[in-house]
């Protein structure tokens, strides 16, 4: 009987999952409703006041992060941001990090590294990047940041529709692995960004001058040729576009729609 009773308990769990996946997508719905033609700035400010204190900005401090980051320095210098440091990014980057949070007065930018067991058991060479990228991904990116998104109900993302084909359809708000995901510059173009980063006096990621207009690890990212995809640079001429950290299990609004931030 006791086979029964932990049958129905785990069947209840389910049944309570699939009800709270259903709420946070209906949430997430409204808000995107709700929050349609809003500019950044007031998506933004909608996310921090509706999640205080359990909202995360998620930034790669790569080449176009520049601009989110001042726009939640102004709101809340103290908000909360994750910085992936995989171990493989390029000097350049975490240069970056250090002098654009300084300069912006962000307070709380915490550096989330992979697990020293991880990478000592599955890639001690640091080179799992040329054989098994999704791995590499899953150790350095994904697993880091699950951990550090624990004790948060929602985060915030710097993705845009104008980077790639798989970013096109970025809702403004989404639902996905049972927290809220805001997108507050889905709908701004290169102009807009430009003309934001320009009005701010806002430092260009030093990379972008030697063609690279989307930045990750080194291992993984070339230049692109003027016209290309933004993002045709990263895992260029493999079949891999994202890294996983965007992955939805949740469906509806939170659709996979492709990531990488
Ligand atoms: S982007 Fe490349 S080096 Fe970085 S975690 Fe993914 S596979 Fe590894």
């Amino acid at each position: 009987m006791a086979y029964e009773s932990d049958t129905v308990v785990d069947d209840a769990r389910i049944e309570a999952s699939q009800d709270e996946d259903a709420r946070l997508d209906a949430t997430a719905r409204t808000l995107n409703t709700q929050l349609y033609g809003a500019s950044p700035e007031a998506i933004l400010r909608a996310a921090l006041t509706a999640c205080s204190g359990r909202i995360a900005l998620v930034s790669s401090f790569g080449a176009e992060s520049a601009v989110l980051l001042h726009m939640t320095a102004a709101i809340d210098p103290a908000t909360p941001v994750l910085f992936l440091d995989t171990g493989q990014l390029f000097g350049q980057t975490l240069d970056y990090r250090k002098t654009l949070a300084k300069r912006l007065g962000l307070s709380a930018v915490r550096d989330l590294r992979p697990a020293y067991a991880d990478l000592a058991t599955r890639d001690p060479k640091a080179d799992l990047w040329r054989s098994d990228a999704e791995t590499c991904c899953q150790i350095r990116k994904v697993a880091p940041l699950n951990l550090a998104l624990g004790e948060f109900d929602a985060w915030i993302t710097g993705r845009k529709r104008f980077q790639s084909v798989s970013r096109a359809h970025l809702p403004i708000v989404e639902a996905a692995q049972g927290k809220l995901k805001f997108n507050p510059l889905a709908a701004w173009g290169r102009a807009e960004l430009d003309a934001y980063a320009a009005a701010h006096d806002l430092p260009a990621h030093p990379l972008t001058a030697f063609g690279y207009p989307s930045v990750g690890c080194w291992p993984c990212t070339k230049p692109v040729e003027s016209g290309d995809d933004l993002r045709s640079g990263r895992w260029a001429g493999s079949e891999k576009t994202e890294c996983g950290i965007h992955t939805s299990q949740s469906g509806g609004a939170g659709q996979d729609v492709g990531g990488g931030i």
